[in-house]
């Protein structure tokens, strides 16, 4: 349970005084609220940070201020004047003093009663604003504050600046900051006094009242150090969470799958082609997991192309051997039939009986099909989330594959294992988006991964080039001679911008159009709105070198596989991601033959877009693409985030992420090493710390086990 001193920080911000609930509204628009938070809540406000202060420090007299500054001035109210009758548009004007000179206060527009309560004449107030010169008189238009001696303390001399939203003001950010900051608890600390002092930060505490609180322009700059301190505390809290979790899935006791080899023997055999060492040690890494008396969690890594379904079925074929059953979840109902495909032939001479599930099996066949899973009579279940159904029951699933994992969610990938005999499988996740380290970080943690370094021997870099739409006429008939020589062609549509027809639409046109060309049923069309079995059938006339020129929207953007296609050609490249170009540009170069990808695009290409593409055109190398892709684009757009709906960062998006990430994650081995239920009292501190940062699922682990 939640420290209870820590539950005025999660009521709602409209506890706070001046916000009420149309405030909460615009607040709602103005925060970057974590995935499920429906209102803000006060800690919310607590993690708005400034992007810059106005500094009201300068104290001058009226005669010595710098006219176009802003300044801070004691002054005394001498006069109101108000504008002639019937002329709205002349000012409403106070005239003050100090001892050095006169100064006019200017109001537009203003409420005349608000203007006399706030400057009462012959009274002393501090008001802070820009000072003008206007016809040799000194004056200030609409100051930002009118506060009287007494509450001098409401004029912030550093006024934090925040990102607002039209409507919402910045000083009831201001405000409500501030009251949010009196109901952080005292002295929570969960780093120790020596690293504090070592790093030259503030406390926690400390962090975050600089932050809403500056005393210094450089207490909101995210290289500064209070922003440092609290980025460091966001990673921490998810190093933390991540490593509680592994650590807890690791800790479960896993029954020993140990193969005898028996049926990986007769897969290698039944092989066209040799392993790569990758590929090979791979394999038996997982093998060595799976023998471990602890439930394996494991990533395969490996561009497009690197060969990774086949380490899946080797390490498949070892439950198996074992004496249970394997399961293997793709994305998508075409990859799931893909791999069926790829596995069927290979399974049959190894003697693997091999069952698909997707969405598509109903009624009788599917019934047939789980009460042969139920009984042990499939080794090996190839399917789409439809994986998940209840009714879904092994007879004893010792081992998951999740195939493109970043397509799916946590909660899936958690899902799958609880179909295990005791609850857990073991797992292994594989992905083609080659993902860089620091995601892998941020998303797993230390997670054990295997890395498909080479493609298979004797594949060829794709060779890449850029050209405009204008010359669509040219390339067609280039791709006309290439089909004569018996090549394969793969047409990516464009995304489509919304102002424009729809996706299906310009792939139907683009359809119609190389049908024209080419002649009927040469050409084919996939795109998501089409049934399953007429996607089935339209991927196997393609497979089958039916049809030589398949259009298709980015459905075949993950993991389809029909090495005989040579050529890409992608319409409107410049609208997609690096790493959805490079995905989609791994559909080509499968074979021993030579590829080609070509990246159509508007004439008119813009500065970066063309950076881009040139980058596309001089590397085939996926994880120099992805740290690209990840500089323009952000970490969420590269795992797919937004499918999966994972949070980002709300802090530590700063000047040395990476460092720091590596020093949280250090940090977290280290307090879970010696203080592995967080009992301590500095662990006590840090379950505040996934509090606070909302990572405390880890937490509620302590109490299941
Ligand atoms: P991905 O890693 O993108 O999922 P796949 O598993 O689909 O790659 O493999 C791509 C292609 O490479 C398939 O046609 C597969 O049969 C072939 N392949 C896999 N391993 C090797 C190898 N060691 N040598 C030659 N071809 C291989
Ligand atoms: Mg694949």
């Amino acid at each position: 349970m939640r420290p209870s001193a820590l539950n005025p920080l999660f009521a709602s911000a409209q506890a706070l005084t001046g916000i009420g609930p149309r405030l909460i509204v615009l607040l709602k628009k103005a925060l970057k609220l974590p995935p499920g938070v429906a209102e803000p809540r006060v800690l919310d406000m607590l993690w708005h940070l400034p992007t810059g202060v106005i500094d009201r420090r300068a104290e001058p007299e009226v005669a010595s201020a710098v006219p176009g500054t802003i300044v801070t001035l004691k002054v005394r109210v001498l006069k109101h004047r108000a504008p002639p009758r019937g002329n709205n548009r002349a000012p409403y004007k106070v005239a003050c003093e100090d001892e050095s000179g006169r100064i006019d206060l200017v109001f537009f527009h203003a409420e005349r009663g608000f203007v006399e309560r706030q400057l009462p004449v012959g009274e002393t107030r501090y008001i802070s604003g820009r000072i003008e010169r206007y016809n040799d008189v000194m004056q200030m238009t609409h100051p930002d504050y009118i506060v009287t001696p007494e509450n001098r303390a409401d004029l912030p001399l550093l006024e934090p600046v925040y990102p607002l939203t039209a409507g919402l003001s910045g000083k009831i950010l201001i405000k409500a900051a501030r009251q949010a900051l009196e109901r952080l608890p005292d002295a929570v600390e969960w780093q120790p006094p020596s690293w504090i002092e070592a790093r030259g930060w503030p406390t926690f505490a400390s962090a975050v009242s600089h932050l809403h609180r500056p005393e210094d322009a450089g207490d909101v700059s995210p290289g500064g150090a209070p922003w440092q301190r609290l980025a460091y505390d966001e990673l921490l809290a998810n190093q933390l969470a991540l490593a509680l979790v592994r650590d807890n899935y690791k800790a479960q006791r896993g029954r020993p799958v140990t193969g005898d080899g028996r049926i990986q023997r007769r897969l290698t055999t039944a092989l066209p082609f040799q392993l790569t060492a990758s590929q090979s040690l791979a394999v038996s890494e997982i093998a060595a997991d799976m023998n471990a008396p602890r439930r394996m969690l494991r990533l395969l890594l490996g561009d497009v192309g690197s060969g990774k379904t086949i380490v899946a079925l080797l390490a498949m074929a070892i439950a198996v051997e074992a004496g249970a059953q394997a399961a293997l979840m793709a994305p998508t109902e075409v990859l799931a039939r893909q791999h069926a495909e790829t596995i069927a032939p290979l399974a049959e001479k190894a003697g693997l009986r091999i069952g698909l599930l997707t969405g598509r099996e109903k009624g009788k066949p599917r019934a047939e099909l789980l009460s042969r899973l139920a009984s042990g009579e499939v080794d090996i279940l190839i399917g789409t989330h439809a994986l998940f159904q209840s009714d879904v029951v092994f007879r004893d699933l010792a081992f998951a594959v999740i195939d493109e994992q970043h397509r799916f969610g946590v909660h899936q990938r958690l899902a799958l294992q609880t179909k295990g005999a005791d609850g857990g499988a073991n797992v292994l996740v594989m992905t083609a988006t080659p993902i860089p380290r620091t995601l892998l970080m941020t998303h797993y943690g230390d997670l054990d991964v295997s890395k498909l370094t080479e493609k298979p021997a004797g594949r060829k870099p794709i060779k890449t080039t850029m050209a405009s739409t204008d010359r669509l006429t040219d390339v067609i008939e280039r791709i006309r001679a290439n089909v004569a020589e018996g090549a394969q062609i793969y047409w990516v549509c464009p995304l489509i911008e919304s102002n424009e027809k729809s996706e299906l639409a310009a792939a139907e046109e683009r359809h119609a159009h190389l049908t024209q060309i080419f002649g009927e049923g040469v050409v084919g069309l996939l795109h998501g709105g089409m049934s399953g079995t007429a996607k089935d059938k339209t991927m196997a006339a393609f497979a089958a070198n039916e049809t030589k020129v398949l259009v298709a929207t980015t459905v075949i953007e993950v993991g389809v596989n029909v090495p005989n296609a040579t050529i890409m050609v992608i319409e409107h490249a410049e609208r997609f991601g690096l790493a959805q170009l490079h995905q989609l540009r791994g559909r080509v170069g499968r074979s021993d033959r030579q590829s080609f990808c070509l990246l159509l695009h508007v004439s008119q290409l813009g500065d970066t877009a063309d950076k881009r593409l040139t980058m596309m055109c001089e590397t085939d190398d996926g994880f120099k693409i992805a740290e690209k892709d990840l500089e323009l684009r952000g970490g969420g757009e590269v795992l797919g985030a937004r499918q999966s709906g994972e949070a980002e960062f709300r802090i530590a998006d700063v000047p040395g992420f990476e460092t720091l990430l590596e020093a949280a994650r250090d940090d977290a081995k280290m307090i879970l090493a010696t203080d592995p239920r967080l009992t301590s009292p500095r662990g006590e501190a840090l379950k505040t710390l996934l509090y606070l940062f909302e990572r405390d699922e880890a937490v509620q682990l302590f109490r299941a086990a």
